[in-house]
């Protein structure tokens, strides 16, 4: 369960990025997972046009408060497993567009 609330974390953040210095939108993935908590997200994102690097911070415990108040069986334990991380940084590594991401 985790690992969708990291994967939707995740696909949010792309969807609504916007570059700082061009305002372009991720139209590929161009995001590398830096560090990954039980508490925060971090992801590098670079800009497909103008190749500026942006650092994300997400405070995933507030998304968790959100959706533990929408459906109270979505998370159990609170943990992160190491598999979680390891399976969203290959999903990462491994998509070639958004899309793929969001599959
Ligand atoms: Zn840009």
């Amino acid at each position: 369960m985790i690992y969708i609330l990291i994967k939707n974390i995740i696909e949010t953040t792309i969807q609504n990025y916007r570059c700082e210095l061009c305002t372009s939108t991720l139209n590929e993935v161009s995001i590398s997972l830096q560090k990954l908590s039980d508490t925060s997200i971090d992801l590098e994102c670079t800009c497909p046009s103008c190749k500026t690097i942006s650092h994300v911070h997400i405070q995933v415990a507030d998304m968790k408060q959100a959706m533990m108040n929408a459906n109270t069986k979505i998370i159990n334990k609170n943990a992160i497993k190491s598999e979680d991380i390891l399976k969203i940084s290959e999903d990462i590594a491994h998509a070639h567009t958004i899309e793929d991401l969001l599959r």
